[in-house]
């Protein structure tokens, strides 16, 4: 494949040291695009190859609810069934299409399963030299500011996980791409801790056999299929309470808004129900629901999503983290008081997320060599609080800052426009679109139709630009 055909940035001015935490698709990008600028990277990245989340790790952290800080964390959140919840044409870095290609792992199906999506990651990389920029197996204890001024200075705490060595090294620069689907958010439940049931947030969930009858050859049937109560049905929940449902007694699914959704008993499966939240659970293993229906219940199952979590960065208390809210951050990137010099790729949810990434990127690599201009602090600060304050006036709670339902396409060609280069293309946009809708209306079947071809080939057109 050809490298991008994409135009050339002139040449920086300003060529910066900067560090990139994470080897996921976002600090590959990031790293990508920093270095077509001019800039000299290093990537820390405490697993040992790239692709982050989508590395499947068979293992599980000991506290399956997550909430033991000092816990081992395991990093990705995938189960072995899952597929994209895109398409893939859709989904791909725009400069390198995610096509079928017979070198990966040879899954060419639209919705691929998660290995290849690795294997595309790995693709990437590979296409764009950017493992010999990584450091692998160093995790990032510390990032901790020098000075905030005109050339502000970071100390980047780093330890070589397979000998425990320590480094300290000085940037100019630091991009965060350190992912944020590893700390469970766990509901709250009246009445939890005298249920006596199991709790498991979908961070530890891989594979269903727990959830069916354990019979040990010599002792005989260990544990009867289990009755789950799964909370929340995001793209998640709304997969592994299908994976569970083909082993269990009967799953039983709990949403916050019933809008255009029938409770109840759900069609095509005979031990799967919908119900409004839970209400209490109780000693005896009951769990009620908010509209007076109840069932007894062996476990509580989490899809509740994830916390933004940032251990290793020390700003003196400029950006924190509030209810979900990373902030201020002036577009989701830049903290107004440290722009250009820190950074975070990869916030926002319900989004398409690597080619955002890209974006995002071309942004900050961009206005780090001075070529792209930014608003003045004072300026950012005020974008900061206006969006702040719409948020509040729509009624959107904090944790909903980085949420872009309906919202990513203006900001996405909004960073196109600061990056001088097209914006989203048409058919992404429409085939996000009438992806989700396939996805609500036939969440069984939604990856293996696909009726909108003029799509497919007005990317596939477009693809041609970068494939030959
Ligand atoms: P990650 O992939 O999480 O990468 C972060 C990297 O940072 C990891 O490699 C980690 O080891 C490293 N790291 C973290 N802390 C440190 C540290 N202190 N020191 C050094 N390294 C560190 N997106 C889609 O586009 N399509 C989908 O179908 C889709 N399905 C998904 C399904 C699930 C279950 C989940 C959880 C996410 C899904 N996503 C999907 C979103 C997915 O997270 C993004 O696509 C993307 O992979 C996130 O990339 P990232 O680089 O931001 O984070």
């Amino acid at each position: 494949m050809a490298a991008s055909t994409l135009p050339k940035p002139p040449p920086p001015s300003t060529s910066l040291h900067v560090a990139v935490i994470g080897a996921g698709a976002a600090g590959l990008v990031a790293a990508r695009e920093l270095r077509r600028e001019g800039h000299s990277v290093v990537v820390y990245e405490r697993e040992s190859q790239v692709g982050g989340t989508w590395i499947y790790m068979a293992e599980t952290e000991p506290d399956p609810l997550g909430l033991d800080p000092d816990r081992a964390v395991v990093h990705s959140s995938l189960y072995r069934s899952l597929r994209t919840n895109l398409p893939r044409e859709a989904m791909g870095f725009r400069d390198y299409p995610f096509v079928a290609r017979p070198d990966w792992s040879g899954d060419p199906r639209r919705y691929p399963g998660h290995a290849e999506v690795l294997a595309y990651l790995k693709g990437f990389a590979r296409e764009f030299g950017i493992e010999e920029m990584v450091r692998f197996e160093r995790e990032v204890l510390k990032v901790g500011l020098l000075e905030a001024n005109d050339d502000s200075k970071w100390r980047v705490k780093s330890r070589n996980k397979r000998n425990g060595d320590e480094e300290d090294e000085v940037f100019g620069a630091v991009v965060v791409c350190n992912g944020h689907f590893t700390e469970p958010r766990v509901a709250e439940i009246p009445g939890i801790d005298a249920w006596p049931g199991k709790q498991i947030h979908s961070h530890n969930y891989r594979i269903p056999e727990p959830f069916k009858d354990q019979v040990c050859p010599r002792l005989g049937l260990l544990y009867k299929k289990q009755v789950v109560v799964l909370i929340g049905n995001s793209a998640s929940g709304m997969d592994i309470s299908r994976d569970i449902a083909l082993v269990a007694k009967d799953v039983h699914v709990t949403i916050r808004s019933s809008k255009g959704v029938t409770l109840g008993k759900q069609p095509g499966f005979s031990n799967m129900w919908l119900h409004p939240m839970i209400e209490s659970v109780h000693e005896d293993g009951a769990v009620i629901f908010a509209d007076g229906t109840s069932t007894y219940a062996d476990v509580i199952f989490h899809c509740t999503g994830y916390k933004y979590h940032f251990p290793f960065l020390e700003t003196n208390g400029i950006v924190s983290v509030d209810d979900n809210r990373v902030g201020p951050l002036y577009k989701h990137v830049f903290p107004p008081a440290l722009a250009p010099w820190l950074s975070f790729v990869g916030l926002p949810f319900k989004a398409t997320p690597f080619p955002q990434f890209e974006l995002q990127s071309k942004w900050i690599a961009g206005a780090l060599s001075g070529r792209i201009a930014l608003s003045s602090p004072k300026e950012m600060m005020e974008g900061v609080g206006n969006f702040y304050a719409e948020l509040e006036a729509a009624g959107i709670p904090k944790r909903h800052t980085h949420d872009q339902f309906g919202t990513q396409f203006l900001y996405n060609d909004w960073l196109a426009d600061q990056c001088g280069i097209p914006g989203f293309e048409e058919w992404r946009k429409e085939m996000y679109i009438a992806s989700f809708r396939r996805m609500l209306a036939r969440p069984e079947t939604y990856r293996d139709e696909w009726e909108e071809n003029d799509l497919v080939s007005r990317a596939y057109e477009d693809f041609a630009r970068f494939t030959t």
